[in-house]
Order: C-alpha cells, then structure tokens, then sequence
C-alpha cells in the first residue's frame, strides 16, 4: 500500500486529500490523509478533448495555411495519409496513445478520418493499451449516407466532423439527427479558419464544439447561453497564427477543455497545452486552466476521472512531489511524475 498526499486536485481546486494504491485499485481520501509515504499534490488523469490521431506518423509539416495543411479533402495531412500504408498510420497511433498514457492522460476524444475503415484502424492501435477512448467517426468522403451513418454509430461513440463549411446542411441535419436518435454524441469544429454563423452550429445540438478562434462576443455568449462547451487546442492554433479568444470564451461564462488536435503540429500531452496557456494567456488564471485540463473535459463526457483508475487498471495519474509545508503557488511551473499502476 502506498500513501500519495496531502493534497489532491479536487472539484476544481487544490484540497488537502489524497490517494491510496492499494492491490487492485486505488481509494481517494478526502481530508488529510495523515502519514503519507509520498509528499505532494494529486492530480486526476487528464483529458484530451480533441485529438487527430492518424496524422501521429508524420514528423516534417510544411507551413502553410488551415486549408493547405489540414483541410479536407486536398490539404497536405490527406494527402500524407493517402499514401501511407494502414500499417504506418495504425503504428503512429499507437504510438500517440502510448505518449498519453506516459503523460498521465485517462480518456481522449478523437476525430476519426476516413469512415469505418478509420475507426477499426484506431481499435488496432488502442489494443494493449489501457486508456479511455472516445472515437468520433467521420463519413469517409464528404458525402451523405445514412446506412454509412448507421454503421459507424454502431462502430464508434459518436460522430465528429469538420466544419459546417464543408457539408450540405440536409446532410448535417440528417447526421446529427442520427446520432440523436442513437443517444451518442455529435461534434462539430467552428469558426476555426472564418466566422460560421453560431445558430448554424448549434442547431446541430452539438456535444461540443472545437476551436471557436473566429467567434464573435455574440457567438461566445450564445454558445454560452446553450452550455455548449468548446474544446480549445491553442499549440495547434499558434503552428497557424491564431489564438482562441480564452479570455473572452471565460467572460462569457463559457465551460472550456482542452485538445491537442493533429498530432503531427502538436504531441498529444496535455500538461504541455496547460503549460502553454500558462506562458502564453497570462490574464487566464491558473485555476481556470488546471480545470480545462484535469476536469473540464471529463465532465463533457459524462464521466469520473478517477473512475478510469478501476479496479484491475493499468492506468496512470499525475503528481507533483513537493517538500514544503504547503502545495506549490504555481502548479504549472512544476514538473509532473507520473504514476502507473502497471505493475
Ligand atoms: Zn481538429
């Protein structure tokens, strides 16, 4: 048995509190946990929100624009994945979900290309792998089928496209009523390149929504409004210029989590966005991202970031050693270490 304490990540702040990693499984302890055998702060596995995972194997990107480098159906990713044997993509893949799990990562969120073929391909990657998945199918081209649909709600948890741009609105209709009926979750990314009317996307009833760069103050309060919330991927954002408008996202009240998006502009840690956001929106407190990361994200999905550390799990969750009588003022200055319950 192995004591880690005084401090835990908790509802959304720093608490005294701890965790046990007993045979099987691990108990949290609300309180001081007394005697611990490793002093420092707790944190729950964190959520990655939004990842393209199938881009993982490619390691050289050119610059270029939103359109150039990851839009469907001609940018430079479709391309790379045209000509990529479903080996070297499934080996990527695996490759990105075992970078999550070293990096205390316990559930993900990926926009899966390419149609069912693309959905089987992650299920292969994800094998001896002990982490919580949320695949997001995509029909394979940018057409509508509704057996298409059928067979990948069966096959997936849920749908995630690219943007409203792309698509005939019947399509997007007909796609989000699917999932509806299925009761599995419909996604959709949003004025990342130029505005999409909000009301446009949201009558969609989306799960959430990704990027938001090009929202105006009446989109955030509207997208507030609905509580929908937005997954932000801001190292991403910066490989093209753009930054998403945190500050005013927060203002207006609206609930944000986070995502590393294409795996070849960004590796899938969400410590490192975390710590990005920290250098980089320095008017965002430290609370606010320490949420985004280690709980927003969960609670899109409905579920318990401690809950992914079952009984019988491999899973991992971070700490952060420290020696003083109190936790550390700036979390997000510090180094994490991540434990594994892989023996
Ligand atoms: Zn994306």
């Amino acid at each position: 048995m192995t004591v880690y304490g005084p401090w835990i990540f908790s509802d959304g702040e720093i608490t005294e509190g701890g965790i046990v990693i007993e045979r099987g499984g691990v108990r949290i302890l609300d309180g001081h946990p007394g005697k611990v055998d490793v002093r420092c702060v707790v944190l729950p596995p964190m959520a990655n929100a939004h990842t393209h995972l199938g881009d993982a194997f490619i390691r050289e990107v050119p610059k270029g624009t939103v359109e150039e480098i990851v839009a469907p159906p001609n940018g430079f990713k479709f391309k790379m994945l045209k000509k990529a044997s479903n080996d070297a993509i499934v080996r990527g893949m695996s490759g990105a979900v075992g970078e999550m799990e070293r990096s205390g990562t316990g559930i993900f969120a990926d926009f899966r290309e390419n149609g069912i073929d693309g959905v089987r391909a992650l299920r292969d990657a994800l094998k001896g792998h002990d982490i919580g998945s949320i695949i997001l199918a995509r029909p394979k081209s940018l057409s509508y089928g509704a057996k298409e649909i059928d067979k990948l709600l069966r096959a997936a948890d849920g749908i995630g496209l690219s943007s409203i741009s792309e698509w005939k609105r019947s399509d997007l209709d007909a796609m989000s009523g699917q999932c509806r009926r299925a009761g599995k979750p419909f996604a959709i990314h949003a004025s990342e390149r130029a505005r999409e009317p909000f009301g446009d996307v949201a009558s969609l009833e989306p799960a959430f929504v990704v990027h938001m760069i090009e929202a105006t103050a009446r989109d955030l309060r509207d997208c507030a409004g609905l509580e929908i919330p937005v997954v932000v991927c801001p190292r991403s954002n910066a490989f093209f210029g753009t930054r998403p408008p945190m500050e005013r996202m927060l203002a207006a009240g609206i609930t944000i989590a986070l995502g590393t998006d294409n795996a070849m502009l960004a590796r899938p840690n969400i410590w490192e966005e975390m710590r990005y956001i920290r250098m980089n929106w320095r008017r965002v407190p430290e609370a606010e991202i320490l949420r985004m990361g280690l709980a927003n994200g969960w609670e899109i999905f409905g579920k318990n970031p401690w809950d992914s550390l079952r009984k019988g799990s491999t899973g991992s969750f971070p700490i952060i050693e420290c020696d003083g009588i109190d936790p550390p003022k700036d979390l997000l200055i510090c180094k994490i270490k991540v434990i594994s319950l892989k023996r």
